[in-house]
């Protein structure tokens, strides 16, 4: 079957090949099984679908909310050969009443719907004496009640499917790819025994940067003022951020805009359109910013704070280079940053489950900006998609700097670790290795440890980096939680009995003249 498969691709679509992941999800809904398909816009779905319609008997109903999108899609379908019609709201019933007739008597191999549509118990009447082979759901997540998007309509779907006398098989396609998106699909569609594949994540033309421990506005005057011409957004984490780095911009003499939920509707709309005809170069935003924009020639993403976790910062990051051009993702890492985000979290109404993912998604985006390891393959890795060690395009891989002997340190710090009893947070953990004279510290009694002061001649900063780095690196955890504890991994054993090395592209050091922002 897959050999006719790309047969068809060819065929049909003029494609040479599959992309790397649309083989494995045809593959599977061939086989009968139902599949997740996590890709992003423009990652090539359609195709998922659209060839096991070609290649299994009977019809592919296809439900999606775009309705603006299907005409287009149906008629690029109907060029190609294929048997495609849509039934949605702009039809007269006339025209409608025809499409359904011609679907009756078989002459179509897929057919695009609206949600809608399932409401009506006439139709699904209908629907259901159809020989249907598969049912594509796109944009899935409108089904998540948790998402911004969610459909009610998308909620009939699992009865639909469940009251067919032969089960079609289901396939649910989505950009988005957090956990508890993909649970409420697999739940709300009635997916049986799914396979759940991500791909299409890469976007070469993107360099991705962490910066740590630089002046967060230096650089973002400096990076501005050496890129003049470019259009670029700066995501800050809050309302009152935003308000304020944008003011400074347009003091120093940036054209800046400002967008973000607290503002009224009209001057957000005058900020947006601004930046898209290019009158602005600058957006200055909260997260608000971005769905459903769609400016190409974005040249940079700037988040001059931590975003909350990796599926934010990859979708903002994102909106850069939609061109296909050469675009920088660069994310300036402050500690002050992991603060905000722990209150964001702790400060929510969810459920104490829901606050835990939150609190382990936000330790996944911590590690990002802490890995020593090429940044693409982390947030490939992080989406489920093999990647290679190096991508040669991020700051990782352009830092030409050798891995160094950090054995000691780590030593030191696992054994610090272990006597005070894997009780406490990282920065205290800092402040006995640092000597340090607090008061706080004095009501422990820990500076009678022996490890009390062993790594003095490093700033409390430089400490909970390395922290921070043997954290991502797999040899400490910390807990979930608004009161984090760091603990040890089995990985940190043999270093601590001085069986292993650790070797990490790291500055064990970072430079004087470099004064934090915090
Ligand atoms: P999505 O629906 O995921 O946003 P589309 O299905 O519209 O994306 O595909 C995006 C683009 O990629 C389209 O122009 C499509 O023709 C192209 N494309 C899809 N699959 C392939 C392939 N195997 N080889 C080359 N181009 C492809
Ligand atoms: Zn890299």
């Amino acid at each position: 079957m897959l050999q006719q498969a790309r047969t068809l691709l060819k065929r049909h679509f003029g494609y040479d090949a599959f992309r790397p992941g649309q083989e494995k999800i045809i593959e599977s809904l061939l086989a009968g099984r139902d599949t997740v398909g996590i890709m992003p816009t423009g990652g090539g779905k359609s195709i998922c679908y659209q060839i096991p319609a070609l290649l299994l008997p009977g019809l592919t109903v296809v439900i999606s909310p775009l309705i603006a999108l299907m005409k287009d899609q149906v008629d690029n379908l109907q060029n190609l050969g294929i048997a495609a019609t849509f039934i949605n709201s702009s039809l007269d019933s006339d025209e409608a009443d025809l499409r359904i007739q011609r679907m009756n008597r078989g002459d179509f191999k897929l057919i695009y719907l609206a949600p809608e549509r399932l409401e009506s118990p006439h139709f699904r009447h209908l629907l259901q004496r159809l020989p249907v082979s598969l049912i594509a759901v796109d944009e899935a997540h409108c089904v998540s009640q948790w998402g911004h998007d969610f459909r009610p309509s998308y909620l009939t779907i699992a009865s639909l499917v469940a009251d067919y006398p032969r089960r079609p098989r289901v396939a649910a396609f989505t950009a988005t790819a957090t956990e508890y998106v993909t649970e409420d699909i697999i739940r709300h569609l009635g997916l049986q025994a799914a396979q759940i594949f991500a791909t299409g994540f890469d976007r070469p033309n993107l360099s991705f940067r962490v910066i740590r421990g630089e002046n967060k506005k230096d650089f973002l005057i400096r990076y501005l003022e050496a890129n003049r011409e470019r259009a670029g957004i700066v995501y800050t984490a809050t309302r009152r951020e935003a308000d304020q780095l944008q003011e400074y911009l347009v003091r120093k003499g940036f054209r800046a805009g400002r967008y973000h939920a607290g503002l009224e509707d009209m001057e957000r709309a005058r900020a947006q359109d601004a930046f898209l005809y290019d009158n602005t170069r600058i957006m200055v935003a909260t997260n608000a910013f971005g769905m459903g924009i769609d400016k190409s020639n974005v040249r940079f993403v700037i988040h001059y704070n931590m975003p909350k976790n990796m599926e934010s910062y990859y979708q903002e990051a994102g909106r850069a280079g939609r061109d296909g051009e050469p675009a920088e993702c660069i994310l300036l890492f402050s500690a002050r940053d992991i603060n905000t985000q722990k209150f964001l979290i702790e400060q929510n109404q969810a459920t104490p489950e829901r606050k835990s993912m939150e609190h382990r998604k936000l330790q996944s985006m911590i590690d990002y900006c802490h890995t020593p390891r090429c940044l693409r393959s982390h947030i490939l890795h992080y989406f489920g998609e093999e990647a290679p060690e190096e991508c040669g395009n991020c700051s990782t891989c352009a830092d030409d700097a050798e891995p160094v002997d950090i054995t000691t340190e780590a030593q030191k710090i696992f054994s610090c670790i272990v006597r005070m009893q894997e009780r406490f947070g990282m920065n205290l953990v800092a402040e006995v290795l640092k000597g340090s004279k607090s008061k706080k510290l004095a009501q422990t009694g820990f500076e009678r440890l022996s490890t009390y002061g062993l790594m003095k001649e490093y700033t409390i900063k430089e400490i909970t980096d390395m922290i921070n780095i043997l954290t991502a690196e797999g040899y400490l955890f910390v807990t979930e939680g608004a009161f984090p504890v760091v603990r040890l991994l089995e990985k940190a054993v043999p270093v601590l009995k001085g069986r292993e090395k650790v070797f990490l592209k790291v500055r064990k050091r970072a430079s004087r003249l470099e004064a934090d922002s915090d």
